[in-house]
């Protein structure tokens, strides 16, 4: 008898930490933004072919998806990682920042990336002991919430089609070795809402003859503050920010149109879009008792990241086995928004965030900081968990 993810160990992870590394340098001093990640996707492909998984590039535009046949037939798990970086000028002063200006890894998708090829090629050396098969989805267009979607929409979800979905955040704020695995909401939607008022315009002294699209303005913003505090049950998270506010030409003109931007953050589908009725409701009144009109807008980005129980409960005991029973939490809930969401909108699944903070001295970088850096140790930890997970699944679900 073997113990179930011997061959996976923390150990044989820790033995790739070289390579884990120099892939990661590497991409960190190639960040390129979304859907234009042509060299990151030719390096992943090239590995994954290498390592005898059957590629697929061009995938939503710049994702790659390789395929690890198993010795015997079973189920087949998807293992998701991300490829894009930000328009962000990089300050860290690492050795290895950044070549292009104006564009940085910052947060974290370098590593996700090399945590992707270090699980291939643990798991490639297990092929023949492996049931099934496990796909492997390189995503480009995370930070713009697309890349997902265009994965997707070319098929990574069907021939074959996963029976479960799996992934990682690094998480530059909680200590390596800190894991968190929660069942249900983990990371809220993010959705982009525009309004647009109209009034009428008039001069400024004749108030009476026209429509004050700022004054109607003014108690919009207002009143939407009651849509989240007033219209939603106080147990379901619900943030509504108005970003943006825009608005007349002249000191002495009263303004025809004003338009708002703003966001909004939800962790569940029936509560997005009872805050939607809300802002309908809300903009209906208020327009009404001024005589104006409006148009509202939402563009929806991120579905709400919600785990599946199941599948948390594998990545659960896995973590605990790589990390220490103690080292695995479940919590907190965060209003980011990830679009990993839209995977596991379609199979059940589950999404781990993984400590990351570098050093343990000063205030860690938050994500997006153009500081921002990850201690590399949590790579190894991330490619057991998941290659333990992805072996997990496979040989209980092969029957
Ligand atoms: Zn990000
Ligand atoms: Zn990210």
């Amino acid at each position: 008898m073997t113990t179930r993810n011997e061959p996976a160990t923390l150990a044989a992870a820790q033995g790739l930490m070289g390579q884990l590394v120099a892939w990661r340098r590497d991409l960190h001093r190639h960040p390129e933004l979304a859907f234009q990640e042509h060299r990151t996707a030719g390096i992943v492909a090239a590995s994954l072919a290498q390592l005898g998984l059957e590629v697929q590039t061009g995938v939503g535009q710049t994702g790659v998806v390789g395929i690890l046949e198993g010795s015997r037939p079973g189920p087949t798990v998807l293992l998701r990682f991300d490829m894009d970086a930000l328009p962000i000028f990089e300050e860290t002063g690492l050795s290895f920042a950044s070549l292009t200006e104006g564009k940085m890894h910052a947060c974290g998708h370098d590593a996700h990336t090399a945590i992707g090829l270090g699980v291939a090629t643990l798991l490639a050396r297990r092929q023949e002991n492996l049931p099934g098969r496990v796909k492997f989805m390189f995503q480009p267009a995370e930070e713009i919430a697309s890349g997902a979607r265009a994965m997707i929409a070319d098929g990574v979800l069907e021939n074959p089609a996963p029976q479960a979905a799996f992934g990682l955040h690094v998480w530059s704020l909680w200590p390596v070795g800190h894991g968190v695995v929660k069942d249900g909401p983990l990371w809220a939607s993010a959705d982009k809402f525009e309004i647009e008022i109209v009034g009428r315009g008039a001069h400024g002294a004749l108030p009476h003859q026209g429509v004050d699209a700022i004054v109607v303005a003014a108690y919009a913003v207002a009143q939407l503050q009651t849509v989240a505090s007033r219209g939603i049950d106080p147990l379901a998270p619900a943030v509504l920010t108005i970003g943006e506010i825009a608005g007349g030409s002249a000191f002495n003109v009263i303004a025809e149109r004003v338009t708002l931007g703003g966001t909004l953050r939800t962790f569940d589908h029936a509560v997005r879009q009872q805050v939607i009725e809300r802002m309908h409701a809300v903009l209906g009144g208020v327009c009404a008792a001024f005589g104006a009109s409006y148009t509202l807008e939402v563009t929806f980005h991120a579905p709400p990241l919600v785990n599946d129980p199941d599948a948390a409960e594998y990545v659960r005991r896995v973590a605990s086995e790589v990390l220490g029973p103690d080292a695995v939490a479940d919590g907190p809930m965060l209003t980011v928004a990830e679009d990993m969401a839209e995977v596991l909108n379609r199979v059940p699944g589950c999404f781990l965030v993984l400590g990351a903070q570098p050093g343990s001295n000063g205030q860690p970088e938050p994500h997006h900081s153009p500081r921002f850096d990850i201690d590399e140790q949590a790579m190894p930890l991330g490619v057991a968990i998941l290659a333990g997970v992805a072996e997990e699944y496979l040989r209980v679900n092969s029957g």
